[in-house]
């Protein structure tokens, strides 16, 4: 999803829209915590789409692998469309939350037979047998014949239709840019099975969490559409649109079968519509990116489209360096007509914005997610805080890079966000599930700018090599997998030696605030305080009555460490002490707490002693 920009306007709104593949390595698939085990799914799925009704007609052939170690006798799959339906959860909820996303209000309630989405599951088997099934909202509860063994495949052929809502949220028909089709969430989903059981939440209102596997989907569609998405063609000479060699050779006939295959992903996106230029660029050593994008735009917007190819370019190399290498071989900005959302091998974005809000605000945040949410599969329900902030973070790196910005910090108004939030008294800790944050503000400044702090502040605590260290042994570790947030903290640990629980405990699993001040300063002599319920080690500057400086490092003792640093080290802090007492060589005439600002402390009036 993409970001708003809320330190000037308030708590008032915020929205955030958001959601690319390659073969694993062994050293991928290999997990490197003993007894990890994920589900995995093969789709073999062909619908035939009428582009007048807007209705569509499946089969969904899945063979679904157990490699969990229980039994199970029932499975669950996600209806998504089924949200965009008047009364549904989603539309309820939009009209009854506090400060509801405008893009949305009552639009729901107001949706026509002909307009609202459904998936609607006609028949399903397991194994050739004809298996019990109802649907419930946005979930369809399966009563299996026989329950699955670990370790065993079972195939399930299912037969379905489904209409495309009116474009709401991210999918949809005709939104207000024109595209035809935006195709985010179309098919009969089977739901995640982990160590913490069947993820069944409903789509109230955002994000995803899907099983790993390989996609081979067939799309019949108006011969005159072209369609981006997930997935590689695998018949573009046939049907004479694509990536073609040769020359093009259109069939006679009023549909074509787009056929695509994408490998290992855990969700499949397209868009299409009859206008869609489509432009490639190959990055060196790395995939070839498709750009799609309404032909009938005025004139300035379509230069947008070409000016971003080469920055969009050297964003998926920047990631690629600093994350870890984009494993597929193709990658697509699709213009799909509202906000941006990330998918798999490709992003959904609007595309009459302008150049600086397309290539800045958009794709260098949608890009990111192919690793924080894409490859770097955290359950985005739980932990919307994971994918969001820590795309949010490489994104904001990314651009005062790639654009010569010269920022010091390019995260100052992040942090400056989330102290807003924590002063305001209406933060909940990231632990909250994403749908269940009391107004949407309180969602997106905890998911974008609280989960980026996560990491920029991890740098304070750890040091700035190591969290990039860190960062890339995440990915190594856990790609192709289901990270939690253990798995940040724990490599985290492993990569800096440093005992780092407490810091996910409390920033992530509370609302405890860090504010330490200055108490006193007497001639060599400093105290400090520690105010805030949040533990912290403290870097500390302070300059002598003789005009020099000296900086100072205060270990917090409960990390058992320090970080790499070139200032002098006093005694650690044991946390539970309110107050601690500096000794010095000279006299001072000022001290600073974190002069920095590497730390999120709530207060900082308090943080020297001459202000
Ligand atoms: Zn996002």
């Amino acid at each position: 999803m993409y970001k708003f920009f809320i330190y000037t306007v308030g708590l008032a709104m915020l929205f955030t829209s958001c959601k690319s593949i390659a073969q694993p390595t062994e050293t991928q698939l290999s997990s490197n915590q003993s007894g990890y085990w994920q589900q995995h799914v093969d789709y073999t799925m062909a619908i035939d789409m009428d582009v007048n009704t807007y209705q569509y007609k499946g089969t969904q052939q899945l063979v679904y692998t157990n490699n969990s170690p229980d039994v199970l006798d029932k499975v669950f799959y996600h209806l998504y469309l089924n949200a965009f339906q008047p009364g549904s959860e989603m539309d309820v909820r939009a009209r009854t939350i506090a400060d509801p996303d405008k893009r949305m209000g009552d639009r729901i309630s107001k949706l026509q037979p002909n307009e609202i989405g459904y998936i609607n599951v006609n028949a399903l088997k397991q194994n050739g047998t004809d298996i019990t099934y109802k649907t419930v909202g946005t979930i369809l509860v399966v009563d299996l014949a026989k329950p699955i063994q670990p370790g065993e495949k079972v195939t399930f052929d299912m037969d379905f239709d489904a209409q495309v809502p009116v474009q709401i949220r991210r999918t949809g028909r005709n939104n207000v840019e024109g595209v035809a089709l935006s195709m985010a969430q179309w098919y009969p989903k089977m739901a995640e099975y982990d160590t913490e059981g069947w993820h069944t939440h409903p789509y109230i209102a955002r994000e995803f969490y899907g099983v790993w596997g390989n996609f081979d989907v067939k799309i019949t569609i108006d011969k005159n559409y072209v369609i981006g998405g997930t997935g590689y063609l695998q018949n573009p000479n046939e049907i004479g649109h694509g990536y073609e060699t040769g020359p093009v050779n259109r069939p006679n006939t009023d549909k074509l079968t787009w056929h695509f295959v994408a490998p290992n992903v855990h969700d499949f996106t397209w868009a299409a519509d009859p206008d869609y230029i489509h432009d490639t660029i190959q990055v060196t050593d790395g995939p070839l990116m498709h750009f799609f994008y309404k032909g009938t735009m005025p004139k300035e917007k379509l230069e947008n489209w070409k000016k971003i190819q080469p920055k969009a370019v050297e964003f998926m190399q920047y990631y690629s360096e600093h994350i870890g290498k984009y494993p597929y071989k193709q990658y697509s900005i699709i213009q799909g007509g509202d906000g941006g959302m990330e998918y798999g091998m490709c992003t959904l974005i609007l595309g009459e914005g302008t150049y600086e809000g397309m290539i800045k605000g958009t794709i260098s945040h949608e890009m990111a997610h192919s690793w924080f949410q894409f490859l770097l599969a955290t359950n985005e329900s739980k932990h919307p805080w994971m994918d969001e902030g820590f795309a949010t973070y490489v994104e904001y790196r990314a651009v005062n890079t790639i654009f010569n910005e010269g920022k010091e910090n390019p995260l100052e108004n992040v942090y400056k966000n989330y102290i807003y939030l924590a002063n305001s008294g209406r933060e909940q800790p990231l632990t909250t599930q994403g749908d269940r944050y009391d107004i949407n503000a309180a969602y997106s400044i905890a998911s974008y700018y609280k989960g980026c702090v996560f990491l920029a502040q991890l740098g304070y605590i750890m040091g700035e090599n190591n969290l990039q260290k860190t960062i890339k042994k995440y990915f190594t570790d856990f790609a192709f997998k289901h990270p939690t947030p253990r798995d940040i903290i724990r490599t985290a640990e492993k990569v800096s030696g440093l005992q780092l629980d407490w810091y996910l405990t409390d920033f992530a699993q509370t609302t405890n605030k860090i504010d330490y001040g200055v108490k006193s300063v007497e001639g060599n002599t400093v105290t400090l305080e520690r105010i805030g319920l949040m533990p912290m080690p403290i870097d500390l500057r302070v300059t002598y009555t003789d005009g020099t400086t000296e900086d100072f490092y205060i270990p917090l003792r409960m990390m058992l460490g320090k970080k790499p640093t070139t200032a002098t080290i006093k005694e650690d802090w044991p946390w539970a002490f309110p107050t601690y007492t500096l000794e010095t060589t000279k006299t001072i005439q000022q001290v600073e707490i974190d002069p920095k600002q590497g730390m999120t402390d709530v207060n900082r009036a308090n943080n020297t002693n001459q202000l």
